[in-house]
């Protein structure tokens, strides 16, 4: 099997490794005789997969016992209003960053359900760039201050968490968790989807803290009420079993595999190969963010002319090298670089990203 390159931005590479165990243990899950997918979630085997996935996020990210880790349906999108619903208590202002796409969603979410305060918004420099993080301040009667580490699209990274005292903080960390060390007692809740480095798409991760989870208003219906998760251990409902299971193996990988500091220093070198192309090049490629806060995930980069983008796309995919083009809402060419993706890939990237730069330039 010839497998392409993987640069996809969600869903995207998974390791080799992951994906063949899924697969030998797919239709007979461990010698068993049955798969994982056909028996009842509250099954042994399902419980093991559930209890392991859940306990490999609280030892990779050092995650201690006052808080609850939840994988739930609905990604990362239905947090956007399960946040506020939970913890912007009646009177109180939540503080958000608007830094891009997927800020601007989870915004547009909560302002449906209370009092938003948007402390910082980017459009001035076209989401390239995020404020200093001692320079944000929270609302003085603030129930939390929202931000997202990294915009999966802008291609834009936080490289400091903001700096906003007792106000509880919490972050999407949809694409670029697990692939940076952080101390999470600094945050009330970090969540996102697993589809970029923790798994096959199909459910959220969360880790709440629990003084709030005390918040969660008895009002709200059983699926909606983080606390009501938090309580049954994310077992509530049927969990989306087979998403789980490629976290629990994704999160297995990670661990034998040097853990969370080996991710975010492969991170930096994966990006460092073509971040150090763009800047020691001839301009022929252009990085049109900041260069302060340039994702380590996502680089977006852009050629001298649309049309040279379109025919970079097409030569590297026919090379093999899938999913370059940019997001359609900005443009441009986009080259994720999650976990799964493995140096060499990058390598390969670069290779090719040089000889196209000598051949059109
Ligand atoms: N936040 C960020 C930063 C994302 O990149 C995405 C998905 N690309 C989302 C939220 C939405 O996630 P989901 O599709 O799991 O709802």
């Amino acid at each position: 099997m010839s497998r392409k390159l993987n640069f996809s931005a969600g869903p995207c590479a998974i390791p080799l490794e992951v994906l063949n165990e899924m697969q030998e243990n797919m239709a007979d899950f461990q010698g068993n005789g049955i798969s994982l997918v056909e028996v009842s979630h509250r099954h042994k085997f399902y419980d093991d997969v559930h209890n392991s996935a859940i306990a490999l996020m609280k030892e990779l990210l050092n995650v201690p016992d006052n808080y609850s880790i939840l994988f739930l349906g609905g990604g990362a999108t239905l947090a956007f209003s399960m946040i506020p619903m939970n913890f912007l208590t009646a009177g109180k202002t939540a503080d958000y960053v608007n830094s891009g796409t997927w800020a601007k969603k989870a915004i547009s979410d909560a302002k449906k359900i209370g009092n938003v305060n948007v402390v910082y918004d980017g459009k001035d420099n076209k989401y390239s760039s995020l404020p200093d993080a001692s320079s944000v301040t929270a609302s003085n009667d603030s129930a939390y201050f929202h931000f997202t580490s990294n915009e999966t699209i802008g291609g834009i990274q936080w490289k400091e968490w903001p700096k906003v005292g007792d106000v509880p903080l919490i972050c999407d960390m949809s694409s670029d968790i697990m692939s940076r060390e952080f101390d999470i007692e600094k945050f009330a809740m970090v969540y996102g989807g697993v589809q970029k480095n923790l798994g096959p798409a199909g459910a959220a991760f969360m880790i709440i803290r629990n003084d709030l989870l005390e918040r969660s208003p008895d009002s709200l219906t059983a699926y909606l009420n983080y606390s009501i998760h938090a309580e049954k251990a994310a077992m509530y409902n049927t969990p989306p079993v087979f998403t789980i299971w490629g976290v629990k193996l994704f999160l297995e990988w990670v661990k034998r595999n040097g853990g969370i500091s080996e991710m975010s220093r492969l991170a930096d070198k994966k990006s460092g190969l073509i971040y150090d192309l763009i800047d020691s090049g001839d301009g022929f490629y252009r990085s049109p963010v900041d260069s302060a806060y340039r994702s380590t995930m996502n680089l977006v980069f852009r050629l001298p002319s649309e049309a040279l983008e379109a025919q970079f796309v097409k030569e590297a995919s026919a090379e093999g090298m899938m999913f370059l083009k940019g997001h359609r809402s900005v443009g441009g060419c986009r080259a994720s670089l999650y976990n799964g993706v493995p140096v060499s890939s990058v390598e390969t990237l670069v290779g090719f990203m040089k000889e196209f730069s000598k051949k059109n330039g």
